[in-house]
């Protein structure tokens, strides 16, 4: 988490009491969302190219986890939910997205389906299991859809699903729709 947040051009303290757990802070330098350009093949979020203007004000909008073992994918969702406001702290893995949980206690989760060790099911199972994690949105995301992935996804736990690519724009609208239900 903090190497993420440094590359972010910010920092991560941590305050740990035994027994009570730890308090992450997380400062994150104000960035603006790239434009155009900024991905390669795969092209996984439908509207990036159409470039948005730089928002001037970022007030803080919910912590968010995003799993996705696609460095650039994770990168580039990552920088635009960064200058919309959000939290962002991604895990590469369903294993590494259970810890993280547990460390940065997210309002909303963003789950790849197709990852290495434990795949986003997996880990969506996992989380559904444990009470505090019950109601938590989880936007389950997957590349390669296939007949009955929906059902998958939603019967693991899912709250939405969606196909990539992802209009950035309307993930957004999603996630903040998501959060203001679940307070
Ligand atoms: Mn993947």
């Amino acid at each position: 988490m903090r190497r993420l947040a440094e590359m972010h051009g910010g920092s991560v303290t941590v305050e740990s009491e035994v027994g009570k757990g730890s308090r992450f802070t997380i400062a994150l330098a104000y960035r603006a969302a790239p434009d155009e350009g900024a991905i390669g093949g795969e092209e996984p979020y439908a509207d990036l190219a159409k470039g948005e203007p730089a928002l001037a004000a970022r007030p803080l909008r919910g912590r968010i986890l995003l799993a996705e073992d696609n460095e650039t994918n994770s990168d580039v969702l990552c920088d635009y939910l960064d200058a919309r406001g959000y939290i962002v702290v991604v895990a590469r893995d369903g294993h590494e997205a259970l810890a993280l949980v547990e460390d940065f206690q997210p309002q909303l989760i963003l789950m790849d389906i197709q990852m290495p060790y434990m795949n986003g099911l997996e880990a969506i199972r996992h989380l559904r299991a444990q009470p505090p994690y019950a109601d938590i949105p989880i936007i389950a995301l997957t590349a390669l859809a296939m007949p009955g992935d929906e059902e998958r996804c939603l019967a693991a736990g899912a709250t939405l699903y969606l196909t990539k690519p992802v209009s950035l724009k309307g993930l957004v609208e999603t996630i903040q729709h998501l959060l203001e239900q679940s307070c």
